[in-house]
């Protein structure tokens, strides 16, 4: 796929490895390297523990609908409205909620529960933005 022309996200010092994952279309997550908790948006300290120390843990995406809303009003050329955002509990992360477009599904058929997966949209300068889109099954096994 073409890479598209929506506004490039850019990273800072906590967050531009969360990012370099999206280019390599992996869903990179800090977790904590004293207590093991994820965080999500990455920031400098636990809020579990306090600790600056920290792993970067690659995990799968797959998920389940926590909330979602419908936007449709166009707050920019590049996102057409109107638009699924979905916040998505991650099976591999315990306690996290990752907030994401979702594609591909009829806007009647989004409910909470619902299984998705996590896809990347190539942007302009190698930059991946994560999307969710509808999954035949949020278990593993
Ligand atoms: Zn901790």
């Amino acid at each position: 796929m073409a890479p598209s022309h929506k506004p490039i996200p850019r990273g800072d010092f906590d967050s531009q490895p969360f990012w370099d994952g999206c280019s390599a279309h992996e869903l990179r997550l800090q977790r904590c390297a004293r207590c093991a908790v994820f965080r999500h948006p990455p920031r400098p300290l636990c809020h579990q523990c306090g600790s600056s120390d920290h792993d970067w843990v690659k995990v799968d995406g797959r998920g389940s609908v926590y909330s979602w809303t419908i936007v449709r009003n166009q707050a920019h050329p590049a996102l057409p409205a109107p638009y699924a955002i979905v916040v998505v509990e991650l099976a591999e992360a315990p306690g996290i909620r990752m907030v994401a477009n979702l594609l591909d599904a009829s806007f009647e058929d989004i409910v909470a529960g619902m299984p998705v997966e996590l896809v990347f949209e190539d942007l302009a300068d190698g930059a991946g933005l994560p999307q969710f889109r509808p999954s035949p099954s949020a278990d593993p096994s």
